[in-house]
């Protein structure tokens, strides 16, 4: 009986490396750093990919000239190249009831009429298209969300997010989520979750913290295909999503603000 929980706890833990802001214009030093350590121990990341990036906090930062070729590259290397927003630039305030997750704040598709939650969403995928980059991934830059944005999302056959709630991957209204819960880097001793990295912001501490927790948790951290073995909608998998849902709606786990890294 003990080894089998212990099995089904094991089976069931895991986390995956999702970076946000990936864009021709971006911190290319951490980035190939991170990279390298990446390929030393096999990881294979997912990349938030801003298609049409005019976003001016990250237009400050160094453009690589053959950007898409390298995107090919890591998709070649079997990396999951995700779709993050079109041009990730925030021109809607949408408030925390009218977003899906309930953060609220700025936002480039929830509170948009459908229309042009679709036409964004096409807009992206044009560019990924011209590229031959394949998307079947999309999570929102700022974590917004409403109803309309996943009707746009299966309009333009993309049936699974990267984003929601939950220690376990689940399906709603036909599209797959995998949880993004915590801002911080952190095996949780039970659920499969995705991280949240924003390489752009890192300090080369940052860098040193984030190389100590893949060393440390290499053998936990698993593919974006593994994540998707895991979406099932068991009764056992509904009630953890159902607890952990409700604790986490009264306190988003911001845990310790002061470092993104626990390791
Ligand atoms: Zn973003």
């Amino acid at each position: 009986m003990f080894s089998k929980v212990k099995n089904y706890i094991t089976e069931n833990t895991g986390i995956l490396i999702r970076i946000d802001d990936i864009a021709e214009n971006m911190n290319w030093d951490i980035m190939e750093k991170s990279e390298l350590l990446f390929e030393k121990y096999s990881i294979k990341p997912v990349l938030g990919i801003i298609p049409n990036n005019k976003d001016d906090e990250f237009l400050a930062y160094s453009k690589k000239n053959d950007f898409w070729e390298k995107v090919r590259d890591w998709q070649d290397k079997g990396w999951e190249i995700a779709m993050h927003g079109d041009t990730h630039v925030y021109d809607k305030m949408c408030n925390k009831n009218d977003d899906y997750f309930n953060y609220g704040g700025g936002s480039e598709f929830a509170g948009h009429s459908l229309d042009t939650q679709m036409l964004r969403i096409r807009n992206g995928l044009k560019k990924f298209e011209d590229e031959k980059i394949k998307i079947r991934t999309f999570f929102a830059p700022n974590q917004t969300y409403d109803k309309n944005t996943f009707i746009a999302l299966k309009n333009c056959e993309i049936n699974e997010v990267l984003d929601g709630y939950g220690l376990m991957p689940y399906a709603e209204n036909n599209i797959k989520f995998i949880p993004q819960l915590i801002d911080k880097v952190i095996l949780l001793p039970f659920g499969i979750q995705s991280t949240k990295l924003q390489l752009n912001e890192w300090s080369k501490e940052d860098f040193n913290s984030f190389e100590q927790f893949i060393k440390k948790n290499a053998d936990r951290i698993i593919t974006y295909d593994q994540a998707l073995k895991k979406v099932n909608n068991s009764l056992i998998y509904k009630l953890i999503n159902i607890l952990s849902k409700k604790i986490l709606r009264l306190k988003r786990i911001g845990i310790d603000k002061k470092s993104e890294f626990n390791v």
